[in-house]
């Protein structure tokens, strides 16, 4: 449409004229999604050129941070076997390539019990295994706080919750590339700290057993791509800082 077609060009001039101020703004960034929105206010973007053939980036754009801590100490002696994305609370998690699903922590959870621990496992049809860790476990703009009482509808997107309600588990559903799944938040080791989604790939279907691999310059990649999903404002045109791609590394 050539109007939105100018509206976003525009857009991107805009960006590239704040460029300088814009990097040293982040983390912090113009835009904090509002909670209450949904994934049916997301949009896709122009699509990855065909030559692309890497992972769809698993968490709605724009980001609050994400960083490169492979390897970084943790407690009890681990190290970092992952990326942190860091989003707020709801931000929409999707499946990085077409696949089935593993493992769905927390599918277990009854309406009105207090559950604190939500996480997605993807067996791709690539061969890698997906970790999605810290969906969502409390109520939706935590009006009382970190509840716990989310429930399965605020951890894992819609379509997954009625498989679940139909088959009693969500081990063997088939997802695509780019479908929505769950939801940004900060359950299990994380509960009650900052929104993220701790995301790992393994090398094989066995829980990293045969070994993991860093995510950073694939999720890097995915977002320069445009193998993305992202806010959008009022007139349809991505959020501000989903343009920003190469400014989302931040070094250390
Ligand atoms: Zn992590």
């Amino acid at each position: 449409m050539p109007v939105l077609r100018r509206l976003s060009m525009s857009l991107l001039f805009a960006v590239m004229a704040l460029l300088p101020s814009a990097a040293s703004a982040l983390p912090l960034g113009p835009t904090v999604p509002s909670t209450s929105q949904t994934d049916s206010m997301t949009a896709e973007s122009d699509g990855a050129p065909d030559a692309y053939e890497g992972i769809f980036f698993p968490v709605r754009l724009p980001l609050d941070a994400m960083d490169n801590t492979w390897g970084a100490p943790r407690s009890g002696g681990r190290s970092h076997a992952g990326t942190d994305i860091l989003a707020p609370q709801m931000a929409p998690a999707y499946a990085t390539v077409d696949g089935e699903i593993m493992r769905a922590r927390g599918e277990d959870c009854v309406e009105g019990q207090v559950c604190r621990d939500y996480y997605l496992a993807i067996a791709g049809d690539d061969g890698r295994g997906y970790l999605y860790i810290h969906l969502n476990d409390d109520t939706p703009d935590r009006p009382n706080g970190c509840d716990g009482l989310g429930g399965v509808e605020h951890a894992f997107a819609p379509r997954l919750v009625e498989e679940l309600k139909e088959r009693g588990t969500l081990e063997g559903v088939r997802v695509e590339a780019g479908e929505h799944i769950g939801y940004t938040g900060s359950s299990g080791n994380a509960d009650c700290g900052v929104d993220h989604i701790h995301f790992e790939i393994w090398e094989a279907h066995d829980w990293g057993a045969s070994g993991r691999v860093n995510p950073y310059d694939e999720l890097v990649a995915a977002i320069d791509a445009g193998s993305t999903r992202h806010e959008v404002d009022d007139l349809g045109a991505p959020a501000t800082r989903a343009l920003l791609a190469s400014q989302l590394a931040i070094t250390q």
